[in-house]
């Protein structure tokens, strides 16, 4: 054990990966977390199954999942990837698995069974670990070490890495002000669209494969997309969401969105197709031959939002209605008129300023002995595993770093 006392602020993903690594190298390590528990996100993460990381083995294709961030965590993710978490809670009993779309969840599919594995690693590392210790300053003195204030008690020590979380309120992120760091402005990420059409509610459930976009910006996503009641979700709206996160906040959540319901088509091949049923189906209804492959629910709102009337036969289909039905199927136009939090993961945009810290050992440039990890840093990623394997990776970083 080396002499060098660590301070953890922060009982999450990232103030666990941090404190274990550091003390797993000999450092005598504390933990403060100052809720009475430890790892609250983790266990309501994914739906309680903790989507922990995604099956994406390359580094520099992962980074492109991050709209802030990504390519600060190059050089992080070199050290310590996707393949190195699997290996790490592999090697502490915990196998995690791949799902169609790359997300990873433990095989038990439950996110007590990551929990359980961060507290007895912890454990077995030798961390102090102490509950309801909520830090309220925190001031550097003439020794060069860092005095916090926890309640009436004082705390010292030689190294300090703060792991507090998202900014989501501007008061997160005082701590890292206090000791000189910016902190850029938090707004959300990884939402879904409130949309005021009757039309579309009527359609609540129904999921399709389209592309979202956003005209007179670049922000374009194709995938998954779900009908809800009080709008649209889905991964390529989340997708959307976080890449839009600040053009979206400065445009108030009110904005035009397109929807492509078709993206695989093209308007001529659309009208190719209405040709063929001209000639096929005929004397059928329009309504009860929908496109491949849209639903006969979606074709049929789809038919009516055109202005083509319910009863027209596909041999009476005239060119002026096939134009407004293929302008239709190729790019509704919804009013955007806010946002919802989405309820299986949620992170922040915003944080501690990212070119104000060293990425190889996730130390301020400004404040020595200070490290940062996790969501407190002005980085997010879109749904997928994503946002942990960040807190996985700039923990193990600045743990290593700090024990040193
Ligand atoms: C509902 C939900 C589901 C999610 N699901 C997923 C998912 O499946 N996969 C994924 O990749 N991401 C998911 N995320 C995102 C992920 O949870 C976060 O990115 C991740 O938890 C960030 O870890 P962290 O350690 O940086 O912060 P946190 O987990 O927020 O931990 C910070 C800790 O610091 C403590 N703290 C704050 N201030 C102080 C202080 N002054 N003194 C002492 N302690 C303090 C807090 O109480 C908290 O325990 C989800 C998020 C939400 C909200």
């Amino acid at each position: 054990m080396n002499s060098r006392q660590i301070i953890v602020v922060g009982g999450g993903a990232a103030g666990f990966f941090a404190a274990i690594a550091a003390a797993e190298q000999g450092s005598r390590v504390i933990l403060l977390e100052k809720t009475a528990r430890v790892l609250d996100k983790v266990r309501i993460s994914g739906g309680g199954r903790c989507n922990v990381t995604h099956a994406c083995f390359e580094p520099r294709e992962f980074v492109t999942r991050y709209p802030r961030g990504g390519k600060a965590l190059l050089s992080p993710f070199q050290k310590f990837s996707a393949r190195d978490t699997v290996a790490w809670f592999e090697a502490r009993g915990v196998k995690l698995k791949a799902e169609a779309d790359g997300r990873m969840f433990p095989i038990t599919d439950s996110s007590q069974t990551i929990v359980d594995c961060l507290v007895s690693a912890a454990q077995a590392a030798g961390v102090t670990v102490r509950l309801n210790s909520s830090v309220q300053c925190v001031v550097k003195n003439a020794a060069g070490q860092f005095e916090l204030t926890v309640g009436d008690e004082k705390l010292i020590c030689d190294r300090l890495l703060l792991a507090t979380g998202g900014c989501r309120a501007a008061a997160a992120g005082q701590l890292a002000a206090s000791l000189g760091h910016t902190i850029e402005a938090p707004v959300s990420s990884l939402f879904t669209l409130q949309i005021a059409s009757p039309w579309l509610a009527s359609l609540a459930g129904v999921a399709v494969t389209a592309e979202v976009s956003v005209p007179g910006t670049k922000l374009r996503e194709r995938g998954p997309v779900l009908i809800t009641h009080w709008g649209l979700s889905g991964p390529a709206i989340l997708r959307l969401s976080a890449w839009g996160a600040r053009a979206l906040h400065d445009l108030n959540y009110q904005f035009a969105l397109h929807i492509n319901w078709l993206p695989e088509s093209s308007a001529e091949a659309i009208q190719q197709e209405f040709q063929a049923r001209r000639v096929t189906c005929g004397a059928k209804l329009l309504l009860n031959v929908p496109l491949f492959p849209l639903t006969t629910r979606l074709w049929e709102q789809l038919v009516a939002a055109s202005g083509v009337p319910r009863d027209t036969r596909w041999s009476a289909l005239s060119r002026p209605q096939a134009q407004a039905l293929a302008q239709q199927l190729l790019r509704t136009e919804f009013r955007v008129t806010g946002k919802s939090l989405n309820k299986d993961e949620f992170v922040t945009c915003g944080g501690v300023k990212l070119d104000e810290v060293n990425f190889k050992t996730m130390e301020s440039k400004l404040c020595p002995g200070l490290h940062f990890a996790g969501e407190l840093l002005d980085i997010d990623g879109v749904t997928g595993g994503f946002n942990f394997q960040a807190a996985w990776t700039t923990g193990h970083v600045a743990g290593h770093a700090m024990a040193a």
